[in-house]
C-alpha cells in the first residue's frame, strides 16, 4: 500500500472516475473536481426530487420529459441516484424491489433504467446508474490506497465532489455513442427530507451554484392528496414536503404534482405562493391511461418551453426533427388507444407470480407486441411451484393461447416448469423460453426425447450423471462471489440462416443481453441436435448455445433464448422473438389471422428466407 505522502495518485475503481484529476486537485481545500476538458455552461442539468412520498413515478417522468428534449435534436444523458449502500441492483430479490434490468455493458441496475431505455429508445450504461454503496467504495478504497494525500476524508467535500464529478463525467460523455449530452437529466431515489439521498442533494445544490445562472433546473415532484371523505384536494402535505426541500437550500423552478385528478388552481395557486414559484411553473401531472401519453401531456401543458426558457436552449431546438419525432410516437399512442379486434391468453410460467414488478420488462415487451399487432394480449401470471402433475399442468393452461417460461434462480418451481415446457411441446402451444427458459426446454427435451430420465442442470443437481446444463467454464473460478459475477450484458448472437429465429429478426447477426451462469454442456450438443433441437443461435466463435427452436413442421412456435429479448423491446422497436410468440398465439386462436399481413410475417414460415 502506498504511503500517505504517496507522489502518485492512483486509480481507484474500475471505471476509474477518481483517477481523473490531478494531485493539485486533491491538494486544494476544497475538493470540487471535473473531468479534464469540462466547461461549464456546456451541459445544462435537470435535477428532479420527490417530495411526500415514493412511488410518484420519477423515472416517467424524467425520461418522458428527456425524450421531449430529445425530440428536439437535443443530446439528452438520464442518471439515476440511489442511496442505497449495494454496489448495483444484481443481489436485490426481485420480490422485494422488481425486477433486475441488466444493461448492455453488463451493469445489473434497478427496473428504472428499463423506463429510460425504453422511452428515450437509448442504450444506457453503468454511468447512467450510481448508489451510494459505488460512490463509497471507490472513495474508501482511494482513502486506503492513500489517495487523499494525508487529508482527512469527508461527506463534503469529498462525497459531494464525487457526486458532482460523476455527473460532469456523463456531461462531457453521456449523450449517444458518447457524444456530450446537453442536458444531463437527474433523479434522484427516495424523497427530500431522507437521510439516504440527503449528500446527493447537497451535491446538486453545489453543482447548480458552481455552474451558474441558467444551469440548473430544479424540479420538484410532489403529490396531492385526495382523501375520499373529504371529496376535494388537499395541498398541505405537499406544502410541507417542498418547504422541506428548501430547507437544503434547494428553490425548485417547476413543480409538477402527481395526483389521481387534474390538479385544480386553487390548490397550485398555494403551492406556488408557499415556494415562490410563478403559477405557469407548476403543472398537474395527473394519472392518465398510459404512461405514453405522458410526453404529449407535458408538451401541451408548455412544461417543455418552461424548460427550455429556464435553461436558455431555445436556440438548440431542431424543429423539423422535433415534428418527425412526435408523429411517430403520437402514432404509437394513437394505436394503443384504438380498439384492437383479436384477443390472446398468454402465460407467464414463474415463480413471482404474485409480482409483475418482478418482470416488468416481459409485461412491456408484449404491451409493445400488442400495440403493433393490433391485438389485446392478456398476460396472465402463473405459479409453477404447485403444477405437479401433467393434469394440473393441462387444467393450468386449458385456456393460453401462448406461453412465456421466465428467467429464474434457485429450485422452486423448476419441475412444474418442465412440465409446461413439454406441454406446450407435445401440444403445439406456443413456446418463447427465456434464459432458464431455454435451459428447461433442453432438460426437458433431454428427458422426454433423448430418453435421459435424470437429464438436470448442475445448479438443481450438482451429481446429476446427465448435466445438460452444467455451469460456464468463467463461472466455475469464481465460486463463493455472489455480486456482479455472472455473465452479464450484450454479446453477439449468431443466427443461422433460414431459420424461424433468422426469419423474426431479418438478420443473422444479432446483439442481446445475458445475465447467467449456466449453459447448454458442449457434450451433449450433437446427441440433442440429432434428436431434432434445433440451435439456431449460437456464440460466433465458442460453443455456447443461444437460440433453440424446433422445425416448422414440428411446432409453429417453439424458440427458446439463453438470453433476455425482453430487456432490448422498445415501444416503436418490439422484440422479434416477442413478436413471433403473439403472432402465433394469434394464429392459434383466430383462424383469420394467419392472413392478416400484419401477423403472417412472424408467422414460422417453411424454409423463410433471412436477409442479413
Ligand atoms: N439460473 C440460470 C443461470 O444462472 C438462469 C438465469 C436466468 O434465468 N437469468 O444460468
Amino acid at each position: 500500500m502506498p504511503s500517505k505522502g504517496s507522489q502518485t495518485p492512483p486509480d481507484s475503481g474500475e471505471n476509474g472516475f477518481l483517477a481523473q484529476f490531478s494531485a493539485s486537485d486533491e491538494q486544494r481545500e476544497w475538493f470540487s473536481p471535473a473531468p479534464p476538458g469540462y466547461q461549464k455552461g456546456r451541459t445544462k442539468y435537470v435535477v428532479v426530487i420527490g417530495t411526500v412520498m415514493s412511488g410518484l413515478g420519477k423515472g416517467i417522468f424524467n425520461s418522458s420529459l428527456a425524450k421531449l428534449l430529445q425530440d428536439k435534436g437535443l443530446a439528452v444523458a438520464p442518471i439515476k441516484m440511489e442511496g442505497y449502500l449495494n454496489v448495483d441492483s444484481g443481489t436485490l430479490n426481485p420480490f422485494r424491489h422488481g425486477e433486475v434490468f441488466v444493461l448492455s455493458d453488463g451493469l445489473e441496475t434497478d427496473m428504472d433504467l428499463g423506463t429510460y431505455e425504453r422511452i428515450l429508445d437509448q442504450d444506457l450504461s453503468r454511468k447512467n446508474f450510481i448508489t451510494a454503496g459505488q460512490i463509497y467504495s471507490e472513495i474508501l478504497d482511494r482513502e486506503r490506497r492513500g489517495g487523499f494525500l494525508g487529508r482527512d476524508v469527508q461527506m463534503i467535500p469529498h462525497v459531494t465532489g464525487t457526486v458532482k464529478l460523476k455527473l460532469r463525467q456523463l456531461a462531457m460523455t453521456g449523450g449517444p455513442n458518447g457524444a456530450p449530452a446537453d442536458v444531463v437529466f437527474v433523479e434522484v431515489g427516495g424523497t427530500a427530507g431522507d437521510y439516504e439521498n440527503g449528500f446527493y442533494i447537497e451535491a446538486l445544490r453545489e453543482l447548480a451554484f458552481e455552474e451558474g445562472p441558467e444551469s440548473t433546473c430544479f424540479v420538484a415532484l410532489t403529490y396531492i392528496l385526495e382523501p375520499a371523505t373529504l371529496g376535494e384536494q388537499k395541498s398541505k402535505a405537499a406544502q410541507l414536503g417542498i418547504k422541506r426541500l428548501m430547507e437544503s437550500g434547494v428553490q425548485p423552478h417547476v413543480i409538477a404534482c402527481r395526483a389521481t385528478n387534474p390538479v385544480n388552481e386553487k390548490v397550485m395557486q398555494k403551492i406556488g405562493m408557499f415556494s415562490n414559484v410563478p403559477m405557469k411553473r407548476i403543472f398537474s401531472m395527473h394519472d392518465r391511461e398510459s404512461i405514453y401519453v405522458i410526453p404529449d401531456a407535458m408538451r401541451t401543458s408548455g412544461l417543455d418551453r418552461e424548460i427550455l426558457s429556464i435553461l436558455g436552449l431555445h436556440d438548440r431546438v431542431d424543429v423539423t426533427r422535433e415534428d418527425i419525432a412526435r408523429r411517430a410516437w403520437n402514432d404509437f399512442s394513437a394505436k394503443l388507444a384504438s380498439p384492437r379486434s383479436r384477443r390472446v391468453k398468454i402465460g407467464v410460467m414463474g415463480k413471482y407470480a404474485s409480482l409483475r414488478d418482478a418482470y416488468a420488462s416481459i409485461d412491456k415487451a408484449i404491451e409493445h407486441c400488442g400495440i403493433h399487432l393490433n391485438a389485446a394480449v392478456e398476460l396472465h401470471w402463473l405459479d409453477t411451484s404447485a403444477l405437479d402433475s401433467a393434469a394440473k399442468v393441462r387444467d393450468t393452461l386449458r385456456d393460453m393461447d401462448g406461453i412465456i417460461v421466465p428467467g429464474g434462480f434457485g429450485q422452486r418451481g423448476v419441475e412444474g416448469k418442465i412440465r409446461c415446457v413439454e406441454h406446450a411441446r407435445t401440444t403445439k402451444l406456443p413456446f418463447l423460453g427465456i434464459c432458464l427458459g431455454f435451459q428447461m426446454a433442453v432438460i426437458e427435451y433431454a428427458r422426454n426425447v433423448l430418453g435421459l430420465a435424470d437429464a438436470n442442470s448442475t445448479e438443481f443437481d450438482p451429481a446429476t450423471p446427465n448435466a445438460v446444463i452444467s455451469e460456464l467454464p468463467d463461472q466455475k473460478k469464481l465460486e463463493g462471489i455472489v455480486g456482479g459475477t455472472m455473465r452479464l450484458g450484450g454479446q453477439d448472437v449468431a443466427l443461422e440462416a433460414e431459420t424461424f429465429a433468422a426469419q423474426l429478426y431479418g438478420a443473422t447477426k444479432v446483439r442481446e443481453r445475458f445475465r447467467h451462469r449456466y449453459e447448454v454442456e458442449p457434450a451433449f450438443i450433437d446427441r440433442l441436435t440429432s434428436a431434432g433441437l434445433h440451435f439456431s443461435g449460437k456464440h460466433p466463435t465458442q460453443p455456447i448455445m443461444q437460440v433453440l427452436e424446433l422445425a416448422v413442421g414440428d411446432h409453429p412456435c417453439f424458440i427458446a433464448a439463453q438470453f433476455h429479448p425482453e430487456l432490448t423491446s422498445r415501444p416503436l422497436h418490439p422484440q422479434p422473438l416477442f413478436m413471433g410468440l403473439v403472432a402465433a398465439a394469434l394464429a392459434r386462436k383466430h383462424p383469420d389471422a394467419a392472413r392478416d399481413p400484419l401477423i403472417a410475417r412472424w408467422l414460422h414460415a417453411p424454409a423463410a428466407c433471412a436477409t442479413a
